[in-house]
């Protein structure tokens, strides 16, 4: 089988700070993969609040959260990134000739001699439903993400909440499961227009269920859901019966098993230098939002100067007996070459 991925950097999350470090690790020939809870790169820009505008990226008037993540996304295309998403970065441990070994949530192993932190505000982890018992059926019967369609084949599935995530899984997973029902809580949609309307079309030609209700409780035994139970005002409760649920009502941060690695930690927060972004223990970096230091900002652009002191400071523990000349992207072809542009 595949052995641990080799690499030069290892990035604990895709947001936007541990997006250009890719950038600035790449001027330097390092090569980086990035691990992130998350099914797609961007971070809190991409996740919170991808129609926003923000208007203090240098030089750049006016993007929003998604602009900013596809541009980064952009700039880092020649570096040829391994993003490894949907899955948690889990356990940290140092090898004997000193490489650092993370392993996910999910199995994949990755050996770098650096690793940088660029966490943010904490993986973002799905919000649960107060439904008394849950907990005993999720991983079984409750799933809070998709990671394999197929696992839902031919089952009886009971998708809840209103937003994006809600309705795009019942419409990919409505023509594989045995039956589908929504349901929310109100009826009004936060999800794109267009995602309603299609979901609305198939309750139309009755291939899928709507019920504007609550979910109350739950039935089934040794994790195995049989039913779920439905109420409201008028009609009270009712039971559904069902094979798997999926609550989708959001994400909330939490730093998670960043936590467990040993660091020093300051109010959640990883204490770092402001040479290098060194944290207290050497060869661990980090940068973006979940560092702290004397007069530190949380905006992308501090994240980003950030990344670059980092680089310098890498590269030296990657290759310890290069020489490194500091060069302009405008005026040096070796840069240029590595960007593709010359
Ligand atoms: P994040 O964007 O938080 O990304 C961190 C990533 O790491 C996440 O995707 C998370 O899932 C992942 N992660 C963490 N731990 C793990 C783990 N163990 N395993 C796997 N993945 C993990 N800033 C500005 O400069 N200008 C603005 O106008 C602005 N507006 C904002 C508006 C809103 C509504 C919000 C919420 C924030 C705003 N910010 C703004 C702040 C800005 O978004 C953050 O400073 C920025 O996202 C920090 O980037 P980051 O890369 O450090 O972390």
């Amino acid at each position: 089988g595949a052995g641990p991925h080799q690499t030069d950097v290892t990035i604990i999350g895709a947001g936007p700070c541990g997006l250009f470090a890719v950038f600035e690790l790449g001027l330097l020939d390092l090569k980086c993969h990035l691990v992130d809870i998350l099914d797609r790169p961007g971070g809190q820009c991409a996740e919170l609040y991808p129609e926003k505008p923000i208007y203090d990226i240098p030089a750049v008037p006016v993007c929003t959260g998604q602009e900013l993540t596809d541009r980064l996304m952009e700039q880092v295309a020649p570096f040829s990134p391994v993003f490894h998403l949907s899955q948690m970065a889990e356990k940290l441990e140092k090898l004997e000739d000193g490489t650092w070994r993370l392993t996910t949530d999910t199995g994949t192993v990755i050996d770098s001699k650096v690793i940088v932190i660029a966490a943010g505000g904490g993986s973002f982890v799905p919000k649960k439903p107060p439904i008394p018992g849950i907990d005993a059926y999720e991983g079984s019967s409750v799933f809070y993400a998709v990671r394999k369609m197929e696992q839902f084949r031919g089952k009886k599935l009971i998708v809840a909440g209103g937003g994006d995530s809600a309705l795009d899984w019942v419409l990919n997973l409505q023509p594989l499961a045995e039956s589908v029902t929504l349901v929310h809580r109100r009826d009004e949609f936060r999800a794109a227009p267009d995602s309603v309307n299609k979901m609305r079309a198939l309750v139309a030609e009755k291939k899928m269920t709507l019920e504007i209700a609550q979910i109350s409780g739950l039935e089934g035994e040794n994790g195995q859901l049989t039913g779920v139970v439905f109420k409201d005002k008028e009609r009270g409760e009712w039971s559904v019966p069902c094979d798997m649920l999926l609550p989708f009502y959001g994400l909330t941060m939490k730093l998670g098993p960043v936590a467990e690695f040993g660091l020093n930690l300051e109010q959640n927060l990883i204490p770092v230098d402001t040479e290098k972004f060194e944290t207290s223990t050497s060869g661990i970096f980090a940068i973006g939002d979940i560092n702290t230091y004397p007069g530190k900002l949380k905006l992308i652009l501090s994240g980003f100067h950030e990344a670059a002191l980092m680089s310098q400071a890498a590269v030296r523990i990657v290759h310890p007996d290069k020489k490194i000349r500091f060069q302009y992207t405008t005026s040096s072809t070796d840069l240029q070459q590595k960007l593709g542009v010359a």
